[in-house]
């Protein structure tokens, strides 16, 4: 079956493989009549094998920063997703911070 697969990398950027089938006649994947678009989430199941680099390498933030990193929106230090996971109470709600790692953002350190 041409699969296309969309992975989510720990970065929360994805990477896009395709795997092609012997019954592709046309052009595109999506040209083959087994064509299928499958999404995995991060992290993968067993035995996934995910990409090395994150596809938007040298410009993944996350990466630089070799996974971990504090967030420039919010202080906090320490981040090892994609995204800030800090929880704000705003009012009794909870928000979450969700900044994803940017430029901006210092590598992970305990010190601000
Ligand atoms: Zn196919
Ligand atoms: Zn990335
Ligand atoms: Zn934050
Ligand atoms: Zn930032």
């Amino acid at each position: 079956m041409c699969t296309r697969w969309k992975i989510w990398l720990a970065c929360d950027h994805f990477d896009i493989r395709t795997d092609c089938c012997s019954a592709k006649t046309g052009i595109g994947i999506e040209d083959c009549k087994h064509y299928r678009l499958r999404t995995v989430e991060y992290p993968p199941p067993a035995g996934f094998q995910l990409p090395r680099f994150c596809p938007l390498m040298p410009n993944c933030p996350y990466s630089i920063r070799s996974g971990a990193w504090n967030c420039c929106e919010c202080g906090k230090v320490m981040n090892t997703g994609g995204r800030c996971e800090c929880v704000m109470i705003h009012g009794g709600v909870e928000i979450v911070c969700g900044h994803f790692c940017c430029h901006a953002c210092p590598k992970g350190s305990y010190q601000l």
